[in-house]
């Protein structure tokens, strides 16, 4: 099971479950299907969690939860996708052992899960949910060593892009995978600590910022204070390009680089890559608006506000089927009719995945008069499936899998269409060691279970070469 979601944890802090629920309330993007908090002290462990929004599940918990003056705390927010929507799915989990008592958080994806996951039957393991916590769990407690080095080979085992936060009784550990595919932040709180997927869950609560977890590294925070330990040699690392580019805020700093700034600049590598004449240029919001400013800026065209998001609709793309998809997107934007009449327009988007949103905002963008539609997208065609986080794990959910861009343009009803080159969106962010496998079908770990995927689709094109193209036609 894979997906993106937000972590936080407290350590030593006053408040903390109000801190965490303000924390999960500023990672809130990152996973709006469910969330939960779990508190510790010298006795025991306390939680509540749900589907739902982090206000809606949490508000009214939040006392609750701190009537005991917990000083340490772990807070979750699921982004799930619908085969997963299980309850046993929703986090942090708390386990209960004679070895080890701890509540547990992860985001990320395990690409040898299933393997882990029957050897672990094997030895007795019963799995409650298809989530990557409780396979560590379970390698933990398994494991006779003490709790750190127990950990350290439990790591050792997992392959794929992952960070974890427990929390025990008087520790706070956190965990972030050996490329460091996803973001992980420490932050100082007064006397004590603070862990969040993304630096944005910071400022809300007062806590500064110290540093980015290190890929590879286990950070131990206790009564003695913090220390690091490796559970994976120093490598390239290789962050997901498309946390700076769609999933993370842009007032985050990932590894050094502010995710504003980097959108900023990739909208103007994308002006020079691919620049179309025309009178203004909309971004898609939200995730789209830095872009669009930056790519305005570099050709000189007026920016404005010509498409409007309805603050109150959810994710439309993890919607099951294409017509509930088609419907989200017309629910979630809409555009100004004044500003787009007559007008030829430049639409600025982060990414195509299947080309609904590109199609329907298009087809409004035309119904309100507008001229011409050029669609400029700041991340190169998704040819490949993402094993790691991103909720696109099959070859036919991608349209620039099988289609040419030219295709995809008329697809879509663009008058144009253009992304971003790979090296250009490398430049703009300014980092090099980036995972970019949905781009490049280039992955940066071996595949396990996915493998056949891969294998697949190879044998597709091979037969597709031979004669068979009917094959690759796809529906939208
Ligand atoms: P499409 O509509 O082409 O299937 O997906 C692309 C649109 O979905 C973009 O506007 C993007 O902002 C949005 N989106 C929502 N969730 C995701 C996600 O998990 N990955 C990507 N790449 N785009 C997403
Ligand atoms: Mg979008």
């Amino acid at each position: 099971m894979h997906h993106e979601c937000g972590l936080i944890g407290l350590y030593h802090v006053d408040q903390a479950a109000t801190k965490t629920y303000y924390g999960l309330y500023a990672l809130q993007h990152r996973g709006q299907e469910g969330c939960g908090i779990y508190t510790c002290d010298e006795q025991s462990f306390e939680g509540q969690k749900s589907f739902g929004m982090v206000r809606s599940v949490l508000e009214d918990k939040v006392e609750k939860l701190e009537a005991r003056g917990a000083r340490n705390a772990l807070g979750h927010c699921l982004y799930v996708s619908k085969e997963n929507h299980l309850t046993s799915n929703l986090q942090p989990m708390h386990f209960r052992h004679m070895r080890a008592e701890f509540a547990l958080a992860s985001n990320g994806s395990l690409l040898n899960q299933e393997q882990l996951c029957a050897e672990l039957q094997q030895n007795g393991a019963i799995f409650q949910s298809t989530s990557i916590c409780e396979i560590l769990a379970y390698l933990l407690v398994q494991n006779k060593d003490k709790f750190l080095p127990a950990l350290t080979s439990s790591l050792q085992r997992l392959v794929g892009s992952f960070c974890y936060v427990i929390l025990r009784r008087d520790k706070l550990y956190a965990i972030r995978d050996p490329l460091g595919m996803m973001p992980l932040a420490l932050g100082r709180l007064g006397e004590g600590w603070v862990i969040a997927s993304e630096n944005c869950a910071f400022d809300i609560i007062g806590a500064e910022f110290v540093r980015d977890v290190e890929p590879g590294e286990i950070i131990e925070i206790s009564a003695n204070g913090l220390s690091s330990t490796r559970f994976a040699e120093r490598q390239k690392s290789a962050i997901c390009l498309m946390e700076y580019i769609y999933f993370a805020r842009p007032d985050s700093e990932i590894d050094g680089i502010n995710v504003h700034l980097s959108r900023f600049r990739a909208g103007m590598q994308l002006a020079r890559e691919s620049f179309a004449p025309s009178d203004l240029i909309v971004g898609v919001p939200e995730s789209a608006t830095s872009t669009a400013r930056g790519y305005a800026e570099e050709c000189g065209v007026p920016f404005d506000q010509g498409l409007i998001k309805n603050k109150y609709s959810g994710r439309t793309f993890i919607e099951s089927t294409q017509t509930r998809r088609d419907l989200a997107v017309s629910m979630k934007l809409s555009p100004i009719h004044p500003l787009v009449k007559g007008k030829r327009i430049t639409l600025v988007d982060d990414s195509i995945v299947r080309g609904t949103t590109s199609r329907q905002i298009i087809a409004m963008m035309r119904r309100a008069g507008a001229r011409e539609v050029h669609m400029r997208i700041a991340s190169p065609k998704m040819i490949s499936p993402c094993f790691y986080g991103v909720d696109t794990s099959s070859y036919d959910q991608l349209i620039g899998s099988t289609r040419s861009t030219e295709e995809i343009c008329r697809c879509i009803g663009a008058d144009s269409l253009a992304y971003i080159s790979n090296e250009g969106l490398r430049r703009a962010i300014g980092r090099d060691s980036v995972c970019d496998a949905c781009f490049s079908e280039h992955y940066p770990t071996p595949l396990f279970d996915y493998k056949n995927i891969i294998d697949a689709e190879k044998e597709r094109r091979a037969r597709c070469h031979t004669g068979n193209e009917k094959d690759l036609e796809k529906t939208l």
